[in-house]
């Protein structure tokens, strides 16, 4: 009994902090991710975000999800996307053939935003990814282009010789937009080593999204959780975005991930797909941390739709995206459809007792449903 009014304090005086807007410091994001009143944390969650400013509006983009390359030299563990060269599935697109699909899919599906990511493939050269940028933007006017995690722009300095600016410089020219936020995994070097140990460092992805910001780029971040890190780690990691965002704002949205083990060598190991419990707590704690990153992405796509409409009560505020052709969750067993039309979502969201918005990339409202 002792332990668990001790924990009700904690509650008690985390809700004190969140209704006075005070911030919440590592020791309550422990706590908040140890408790089990999950109902508690999302009402803490929709206060701190009504608090902030936050309406019933909840976003979605019409997005096209493109990959243009699967070969990968990296080998992360938990990664069931990765080819090899000499595997007989290996994608490697030809750009105008990508183009050409992509403007194919526009012509029913009318698409806002391309996001784009792809394996560290060391059989294309940088001019490559300069090249399907420019091809993109023109054959594609109008739509934004969301390309490359930090991780491949640290590829692309292997590639070019050049830095971590200088290849976002030359991106930029050619018209990139955004950066997603994936490649973030989790920071703490003890995790990376065991999931990751082929990837560079996570203060290479925080310099590359802080060059971004510097160069006027909006960009979004990302977490991936449910393998080795402990709530420390989770909460250390929210909190090193947390810092960024104060020195430069420049993430528009927060998404974190569940890791799917099915497909990688920790299914083999026996590891499990993350629980309903875990993926609203990931929701309702990184509302509350992330204090200065408006909007928070229950990615349907990993969690399934009925759990991410759930989440619109748990602090987020955004359901993510149409995501014609997801490949990446989908090869670690996500058994989500591939693509949500906006009827859908709008329902969903309708039926949350929220207002549906299509946004652009940036969070332009497009159309509503009031
Ligand atoms: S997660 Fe990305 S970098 Fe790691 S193996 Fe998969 S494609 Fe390569």
């Amino acid at each position: 009994m002792a332990t668990i009014s001790a924990k009700s304090t904690e509650l008690r005086e985390i809700r004190e902090k969140v209704e006075a807007g005070e911030r919440l410091d590592l020791d309550d994001g422990i706590a908040l991710l140890e408790s089990h009143d999950v109902l508690e944390l999302g009402a803490l969650a929709d206060l701190a975000r009504r608090r902030r400013g936050g309406t019933d509006d909840v976003y979605f983009v019409n997005n096209l999800y493109l990959n243009h390359t699967t070969i990968c030299r990296v080998k992360c563990k938990f990664c069931a996307f990765a080819r090899t060269s000499k595997q007989a599935d290996a994608v490697i697109w030809d750009i105008d053939e990508l183009v050409a699909h992509a403007q194919q899919v526009q012509e029913h599906q009318d698409f806002t935003e391309i996001h784009m990511v792809g394996g560290e493939n060391p059989h294309l050269d940088f001019q490559y990814y300069i090249d399907i940028t420019r091809a993109l933007k023109a054959g594609l006017p109008g739509v934004d282009l969301k390309l490359f995690t930090a991780s491949e722009i640290h590829h692309m300095t292997k590639l070019s010789g050049l830095d971590h600016g200088e290849v976002l410089d030359a991106l930029i020219e050619a018209g990139l937009d955004t950066l997603p936020g994936g490649g973030a995994e989790v920071f703490a070097p003890r995790v990376r080593k065991i999931i990751a140990p082929g990837k560079e460092p996570g203060e290479y992805w925080l310099r590359t999204h802080r060059l971004a910001h510097e160069r006027g780029l909006k960009t979004h971040c990302t977490m991936l959780y449910n393998h080795v890190e402990t709530y420390e780690e989770r909460i250390e990691h929210l909190l090193a975005l947390r810092e960024l965002q104060d020195d430069t704002g420049g993430f528009m949205a927060f998404i974190p991930l569940p890791f799917h083990p099915e497909n990688t060598v920790f299914e083999r190991r026996g590891w499990k797909f993350s629980t309903g419990q875990d993926d609203l707590k990931m929701i309702a704690v990184s509302r509350l941390m992330l204090d200065n990153i408006e909007h928070v992405k229950a990615y349907w796509i990993m969690i399934s739709t009925p759990l991410a409409q759930v989440a619109l009560s748990f602090g987020a505020n955004d359901i993510q995206g149409t995501v014609v052709e997801e490949k990446i969750a989908h090869a670690a067993g996500a058994v989500t459809p591939t693509e949500e039309k906006v009827e859908a979502l709008v329902r969903v969201i309708r039926e949350a007792g929220k207002v549906p918005v299509q946004r652009d990339t940036f969070y332009n409202e497009l159309r509503r449903w009031d």
